[in-house]
C-alpha cells in the first residue's frame, strides 16, 4: 500500500510499504477516507524531532476519518463499514491515567501517538491507504455521515484541542480574550470563545491571510511583526492586559507573548506543541502578577471528542471552512511544503489516498 514516510528534515514522501495487518485482538483495520497535516507535524517536517524518527520507516499523520475494514476479536464497539475517527494518541481505556481522563498519558501504550516515530509507540500513521488502530474501542469514535470528511478528521486533534483550550481558559461573560496563533486550531478556539460572551477579543498571527480569516469573525487582529503591536494590543484592555490568553502555536516566543498580554490574576492556556527544552520563565513575575498557567499541548483529546462532535452537529463550529487545499496522498510532499511555507493562502490541507 501507499503511505507517507519520514526520510529526513523537509523530506516526507509517499512510498510503497507492506499492507496493514491486524495482529492483536484489540486492533482494528481502517481504510483512510481523508487525513490532513497538523501544525504539530511541522515540527517533524522541519527536523525538530529527527532523533525519534526512523528514516525510511517512520510513518506520519495522526488525523483521520475512515471506514472500518476489519476488527480484532476483542473489538466490540465497531464493525465493518462503520465511519470512524480516533484520538491522535492511543489510550487503552483501562489504566489509571485513562480512568482519570489523562488519556494522552496512557500507561499501557506509554504515550503512544500515531505517526510520531519510535519514542511515541512506533505506530503507523494516517497518511496512508489503511492503518491499524490498537485499543480501538477506547479511543475511536463513530462519525455521522452528515459531518463532512474535513470536519470529521479534526476530531482527532484540532477541534478537541480547541475545546480543551476553552475549558482551561474558562472565559466568563465580558472577559477580554487574546488568542495567539490563528492556524486552524486557533480559529476553532475563536469560534468557541465567541460563544462564551467575551468582551474584547484579539487574535494574533504573523501570517496575513490567517488574520483576514480571524477578522471576519469580528475580532481585533494584530500582527506581532508590526512595531508597537504590544502597546496596540494592551490598549484594547485599557492597558491592563487580557483576562484570558490562549496559546495555539508552541514556540518560546509565542508563550512569552502570552505573558506579555495577560493581566495580573489572569489565566494563560497554552495548547501549542512545544519542542524546545528551555524557556526563560520569570518566576518572580508569575508570582507577583498571580498568573495561572495551564499547558496541555499533549492534549487528552479522547474525553472531548463527543463534545467536539456535538459542537459540529449543532453548528457552533464548522471546521470544514478552514480547508484550503486538497491533495492526493502521492503528493503529500507538496502538501507538507505548502503548509510549512503558509504559501498560496494555505490553511488546512485535505489529503485523500
Ligand atoms: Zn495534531
Ligand atoms: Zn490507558
Amino acid at each position: 500500500m501507499k503511505a507517507a514516510v519520514y526520510f529526513g528534515p523537509q523530506d516526507i514522501r509517499c512510498v510503497s510499504i507492506p499492507d496493514s495487518v491486524i495482529r492483536s485482538d484489540h486492533e482494528m483495520l481502517v481504510k483512510v477516507a481523508a487525513t490532513s497535516i497538523c501544525g504539530s507535524d511541522l515540527h517533524l517536517y522541519r527536523g525538530a524531532l529527527d532523533p525519534i524518527m526512523e528514516k525510511g520507516k517512520s510513518q506520519t499523520g495522526h488525523e483521520l476519518v475512515g471506514e472500518v475494514l476489519d476488527t480484532g476479536k476483542a473489538v466490540g464497539r465497531f464493525k465493518r463499514g462503520d465511519r470512524v475517527s480516533m484520538g491522535y494518541s492511543v489510550s487503552c481505556g483501562h489504566c489509571y491515567m485513562c480512568a482519570v481522563g489523562q488519556t494522552a498519558h496512557c500507561e499501557t501504550t506509554q504515550k503512544a501517538v500515531y505517526g510520531f516515530g519510535v519514542a511515541f509507540g512506533n505506530l503507523n500513521g494516517t497518511h496512508a491507504e489503511t492503518l491499524i488502530l490498537p485499543y480501538a474501542d477506547s479511543h475511536a469514535i463513530k462519525v455521522p455521515r452528515e459531518i463532512s470528511d474535513g470536519a470529521a478528521l479534526t476530531l482527532s486533534c484540532n477541534l478537541p484541542a480547541a475545546v480543551i483550550a476553552n475549558h482551561l481558559a474558562d472565559i466568563q461573560p465580558g472577559e477580554n480574550v487574546a488568542v495567539v496563533g490563528c492556524g486552524p486550531s486557533g480559529l476553532m478556539v475563536l469560534d468557541i470563545a465567541l460563544h462564551r460572551g467575551p468582551g474584547r477579543v484579539a487574535a494574533f498571527d504573523k501570517v496575513p491571510h490567517r488574520l483576514v480569516t480571524a477578522a471576519k469573525k469580528g475580532v481585533a487582529t494584530i500582527n506581532p511583526d508590526e512595531e508597537g503591536w504590544l502597546e496596540n494590543a494592551l490598549q484594547l484592555t485599557a492597558g491592563r492586559g487580557f483576562d484570558k490568553v490562549i496559546e495555539m502555536v508552541g514556540y518560546p516566543e509565542t508563550l512569552q507573548m502570552c505573558f506579555d498580554l495577560v493581566r495580573c490574576g489572569g489565566t494563560i492556556a497554552a495548547l501549542g506543541v512545544f519542542c524546545d527544552n528551555t524557556f526563560n520563565l520569570n518566576l518572580a513575575d508569575v508570582f507577583l502578577r498571580d498568573i495561572t498557567l495551564h499547558m496541555n499541548g499533549f492534549a487528552n483529546v479522547q474525553p472531548y471528542m463527543w463534545e467536539s462532535l456535538r459542537m459540529m452537529e449543532r453548528g457552533v463550529v464548522n471546521p470544514q471552512e478552514y480547508f484550503s487545499h486538497t491533495f492526493s496522498l502521492s503528493d503529500v510532499d507538496k502538501a507538507f511544503s505548502i503548509f510549512h511555507q503558509k504559501a498560496d493562502g494555505a490553511m488546512k490541507m485535505l489529503i485523500r489516498p
